[in-house]
């Protein structure tokens, strides 16, 4: 019997995915909706003839277990669900590839591996319907905010928790779902890039070396209205003119931190009209590095240029904190062992950050060693039904995550 899993059987499970699952506008996989379920069933379905014990945990991540020798787990993860109108590879790529190992290691060990391999369906990633992303492995790290979650309410008005009841899921319970990580001594995730980083160097595989850090704010520029006729240059409060500095700021603060990324995504003035020079404005800046000093330094430097050109232009600052994550970097010795995985498949690796968060952020988060392999994205697009990925590249991932999957056992079994 082989013992190398088929990656072409995959491609053709994503296939059959897709025309389940998705219409004309792209993928319809939205967390706790028919769709969703039926996009479960389907695993299921595709898993049934292996030895696997599966269940739903406490917060509806499903969890298929191929009990080894020792209780020590390499995990395996991915999410079947997708943001509305989403591609055909953004979650539901991992979780396949995941079956396929499965039926690989099973073959190869009769059964018995020397480690207990666990494939999770995390529940809810995307958090499209309520706004939260990370649902069900934040509950399994116990990163939740409970009170916030709980609070949750889609655009019908249902809430989180009503949602969940649904499906099943009793909201107060969900937490216990730590419980599955117990014996957890590894996790590994193959995803999609969702960038351009591959595509612009032309290759198809690489080692992620961690989720970014993020410092999310909004800055409001406090000047004076004035009529736009009879006031002299000189003589302005302009708030905008201090917002608009930052805006070439910021992309020399990104370039001394080396790597990292910085954004203003909006910008609000008042009055907001033609014949007025602007009273307040509000810009927002997104700012992600992997290394946290520097992301503190990127963040200090950003409020010492607003402070500088507000005080340049007459005008005040005042800064408001709206998100922060901390900077999640992965496992070094599992980082080498994905990248020894994609050399051995084609040849040549690349590491790089991950700018989007992943389940991956919240296993790690948990303590629990962890890497991701990328593979390239087509367009650098993803959330989109355009999103794609040269069947050649996902034949090559899913041979590389296999090999990964393969060193990460022996990994385990020796520590
Ligand atoms: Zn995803």
């Amino acid at each position: 019997m082989s013992t190398s899993p088929n990656p072409i059987r995959t491609i053709a499970e994503l296939k059959e995915l897709r025309a389940l699952t998705g219409d004309k506008n792209g993928a319809q996989r939205i967390a706790f909706t028919k769709t969703w379920l039926k996009a479960r069933e389907f695993l299921r379905a595709k898993v049934a003839g292996l030895p696997l014990e599966i269940h739903n945990d406490a917060a509806g991540n499903t969890w298929f277990t191929l009990r080894g020798e020792s209780e020590k787990c390499l995990l395996i993860g991915g999410h079947m669900d997708s943001v509305p109108n989403g591609g055909w590879l953004d979650g539901c790529l991992n979780v396949l590839a995941g079956v396929e190992i499965l039926r690989r290691i099973n073959t190869q060990y009769h059964g018995k591996p020397p480690v207990t391999v666990r494939l999770v369906d995390w529940a809810d990633e995307e958090g499209a319907r309520f706004g939260k992303s990370l649902f069900g492995s934040s509950a399994c790290s116990g990163n939740l905010d409970m009170n916030e979650a709980r609070g949750l309410v889609d655009k019908q008005g249902i809430k989180l928790p009503d949602a969940l009841k649904s499906v099943g899921i009793d909201f107060e319970r969900v937490k216990e779902s730590g419980k599955e990580l117990k014996n957890a001594a590894a996790y590994i995730e193959l995803h999609i890039e969702q960038g351009p980083v591959l595509l612009d160097i032309d290759l198809p595989l690489g080692a992620v070396l961690g989720t970014f850090g993020v410092e999310r704010h909004a800055i409001t520029f406090h000047g004076q209205a004035a009529h736009s006729g009879s006031t002299p240059m000189n003589r302005r409060k302009d708030a905008f003119l201090a917002a608009a500095r930052m805006s070439s700021e910021i992309y020399r603060i990104a370039e001394r931190s080396g790597n990292g990324v910085c954004t203003i995504g909006s910008c609000n003035t008042k009055p907001g009209i033609v014949t007025s020079v602007v009273e307040e404005c509000r810009i927002t800046l997104d700012q992600r590095h992997l290394d946290a000093a520097r992301l503190a330094t990127m963040f200090t430097e950003a409020k010492a240029a607003s402070n500088r050109f507000a005080k340049e232009g007459n005008v005040n600052v005042s800064w408001e904190r709206i998100w922060q994550i901390a900077p999640r970097p992965f496992n070094e010795e599992l980082i080498a062992l994905c990248d020894e995985s994609i050399r051995e498949t084609c040849g040549q690796s690349h590491r790089l950050p991950s700018g989007p968060l992943h389940d991956a952020a919240e296993v790690a988060a948990a303590g629990v060693p962890t890497v991701m392999m990328f593979v390239q994205s087509l367009h650098g697009i993803s959330h989109n039904k355009i999103e794609d990925t040269k069947e050649e590249h996902l034949e090559l991932c899913v041979t590389a995550f296999d090999k990964l999957a393969g060193k990460a056992m022996n990994w385990v079994k020796a520590h």
